[in-house]
């Protein structure tokens, strides 16, 4: 008769041994993973089974607990290592080199500041017309607008919709210029994309996930703006988004972020341009209108900008802001605009030589 003692030494002995065992078989799950990136759920299915037959409950139900533990922490492990071997498409260990998008022969992301500059919104022809002229004039070659406008309020002014795009669409190619303006459902794509250089996604709609997706199928430039509140780390996937679906054309732009400071319209995160250009090989530009919703503080705000290294600049021009139908007070007219224009070029001139970011 085995005695009690000698009875525990070997199960204590088949313990050490499982545990041995495991630890290998933990080991080469994780080789398995690292590198090959295999995937070992349906082995552990068929064990599963395998292991089952022929056993009383008990012992089924021990048998599939113990390999449920397997199970979780194989997948912890495969996680784990699928993180580490795919790199993130905005990321710069994916791609080293900055992506250039090129919008009607401007490359914008080529080191070079380049100006995204219109009216909050497209209100008519001949407004559209009189800002554009005087762009076109100061050789701005992109011209911003909105026809679908996302409002606080359902009770203001929601665009012009399909006439807007139309009329902008007119005017620019009139002067020669190219179109960016928001869409802000998918069932606006359609419509918009012959009449539209850069689909432009508002920062309300930053995590509208089926719209990024979708805009990711197209071969057309997109403009993602940051969300209200959103970390740099959910701006980023939200470009992800994009970039996974196959168009690489994505611009970031840092509008400001909700903060407690009620100075400025919004808080413009200056941090967030030098981050994102080290982080991503995408184009930055910053929004100086949205950010700060304060006319006073465009020039200084674009300067800032510049000297950390953004790929441009966004502006709002109204012919006459006080009666504009969205963001009157922050508005430059045309002859803010073209002061706006002026202490730029100089100082852009100023410091040409001088390298902001690499
Ligand atoms: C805009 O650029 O017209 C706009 C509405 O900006 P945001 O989405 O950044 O608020
Ligand atoms: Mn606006």
């Amino acid at each position: 008769m085995i005695n009690l003692a000698s009875l525990r030494g070997t199960i204590n002995q088949v313990d050490e041994e499982l545990l041995q065992l495991v630890i290998k078989r933990w080991e080469l799950v994780k080789e398995l993973q690292q590198n090959y990136g295999i995937s070992t759920d349906s082995l552990f299915t068929k064990m599963i089974d395998l292991a089952k037959k022929d056993k009383d409950d008990q012992m089924t139900e021990t048998i599939d607990q113990l390999l449920r533990e397997f199970t979780h922490s194989n997948i912890n492990v495969e996680n784990k290592a699928v993180k580490q071997q795919r790199a993130l498409l905005y990321s710069r260990e994916y791609q080293k080199e900055d992506t250039i998008v090129t919008v009607n022969g401007e490359r914008i992301g080529d080191g070079n500041p380049h100006f995204i500059i219109g009216p909050c919104a497209v209100e008519s022809e001949q407004q559209v017309r009189e800002v554009a002229e005087v762009l076109a004039q100061k050789g701005v070659k992109l011209l911003r607008g909105g026809a679908y406008k996302p409002r606080t309020s359902p009770y203001d002014f929601q665009g012009l919709g399909n006439e807007g795009l139309e009329i902008l669409s007119r005017v620019a190619r009139e002067q020669n210029m190219a179109v960016i303006t928001e869409i802000m459902s998918v069932n606006q794509i359609e419509r918009a994309l012959p009449l539209v250089d850069v689909i432009q996604v508002g920062a309300r709609n930053m995590q509208n996930f089926s719209l990024l997706k979708e805009l990711g199928r197209l071969d057309k430039p997109i403009l993602l703006k940051r969300g209200l509140a959103a970390t740099i780390e959910e701006f980023k996937f939200a470009a992800e988004y994009i970039l996974s679906e196959g168009n690489k054309q994505v611009i970031l732009c840092e509008r400001g972020i909700r903060t407690y400071e009620t100075a400025t319209r919004n808080t413009l995160d200056i941090s967030a341009v030098p981050i994102l250009k080290q982080e991503t090989h995408l184009p930055v530009i910053v929004d100086v209108t949205h950010s700060t919703g304060r006319k006073d503080l465009l020039i200084p705000t674009t300067k800032a900008a510049l000297a950390v290294g953004a790929d441009g600049i966004m502006a709002e021009v109204h012919p006459d802001p006080a009666i504009a139908l969205s963001d009157s007070k922050q508005q430059m007219n045309l002859s803010e605009f073209e002061e706006f224009h002026q202490k730029i070029q100089d100082y852009l001139n100023k410091h040409q030589n001088e390298v902001v970011y690499s």
